[in-house]
């Protein structure tokens, strides 16, 4: 099995999902090679090929030229799969790639068994393994569902690709998102919303508790979506990566796109009436109860200890 990381960069840097893209390499068994439009100063610690062209000359971003310089480098070397983060840039690209070589495509994959990609369904509610009827394939892996490769090190044997592909688009930059809202990757106790809150006046349980214990709150993607939280509380994979010392997930289900956000907490408290809910996989300690019930009462009793 051989495959192709599609690695990125973004503003003059390597983004850290190209470490991503080698776990899952690692993960899989397979032998790897990786391309990058990027800079020659910022190369990827990476003990491998690496087809290399220049942002400078080619833009960060640029379909028509990106997908002309990737099919150059997978006609030389035949990958069996070739691998993208699920990124804006991999969105994009991963589709264009798979249509010019008609092979299988799979989205947002989350795991590898037996060789065989697995993506959510359902709203990630269900997993499904697709197995690809072409010899190639083309992929995208969901942010954090192969976690970072271990200590990357080596240096990459480069050579340098270009093209003549005239650009169909002129890359402009990129556009600060708006500053504001709150920074939950810095907060050292998060305590977290989940639709098992069950209407937006219960917000305020979550709030006092992360007030007693002095730390941020949070929310999952339902609650922000239905407008009781801002979008900046938002953790997971299309809301913030948080990492603090202790995660309360109250009435989270522990669907893959909010683990993805919160998996690297030291300490994780799951509230939850369903003893079986996948929060309970991840959690340090799992509290089966309803939350309306349970969190005024732990509320008292850490204040008390004050
Ligand atoms: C592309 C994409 C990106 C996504 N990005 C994100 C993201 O960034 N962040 C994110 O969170 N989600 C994200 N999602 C959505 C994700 O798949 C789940 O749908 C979502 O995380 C579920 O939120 P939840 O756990 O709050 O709700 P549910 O899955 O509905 O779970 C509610 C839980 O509350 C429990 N419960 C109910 N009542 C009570 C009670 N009274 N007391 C205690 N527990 C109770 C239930 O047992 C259940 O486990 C994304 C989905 C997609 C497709």
């Amino acid at each position: 099995m051989k495959t192709l990381l599609v690695a990125e960069y973004r503003d003059g840097k390597l983004l850290n999902s190209t470490y991503e893209l080698v776990a899952f390499a690692e993960k899989l068994g397979a032998e790897s090679a990786m391309f990058l439009v990027g800079a020659d100063s910022v190369l990827p610690a990476y003990n491998g090929s690496l087809y290399l062209a220049d942002a400078g000359k080619y833009g960060e971003f640029n379909p028509a030229v990106h997908k002309q310089l990737l099919l150059d480098v997978i006609a030389r070397e035949q990958p069996d799969m070739v691998v993208f983060a699920h990124s804006s840039y991999g969105w994009d690209l991963a589709p264009r790639i798979s249509l010019a070589l008609n092979a299988a495509h799979v989205s947002e994959v989350v795991d590898i068994v037996d060789g065989v990609p697995v993506a959510p369904v359902c709203n990630a509610k269900l997993r499904r393994q697709v197995k690809s009827k072409t010899n190639q394939m083309v992929i995208t892996l969901q942010a954090g569902a192969f976690g970072l490769a271990d200590e990357p090190t080596g240096t990459p044997t480069v050579e340098k690709i270009d093209t003549d592909t005239a650009p169909q688009v002129e890359f402009v930059g990129y556009e600060e998102a708006e500053a504001g809202g709150v920074d939950l990757s810095k907060a050292e106790i998060i305590v977290s919303a989940g639709r098992g809150i069950g209407k937006p006046e219960n917000l305020e349980i979550i709030r006092n508790l992360a007030k007693a214990l002095k730390g941020e709150y949070g929310a999952s993607r339902p609650v922000v979506d239905s407008e009781w939280a801002e979008h900046s509380r938002q953790v997971g994979t299309t809301g913030q990566t948080v990492s603090p010392k202790l995660y309360v997930a109250c009435g989270i289900s522990g669907a893959i796109q909010h683990l993805a956000g919160m998996k690297k907490s030291e300490f994780v408290v799951a509230i939850n009436t369903d003893k079986d809910a996948p929060i309970g996989e991840v959690a340090d300690v799992l509290v089966v109860a309803d939350l309306k019930e349970f969190i005024p009462v732990l509320i008292e009793k850490i204040n008390s200890l004050h």
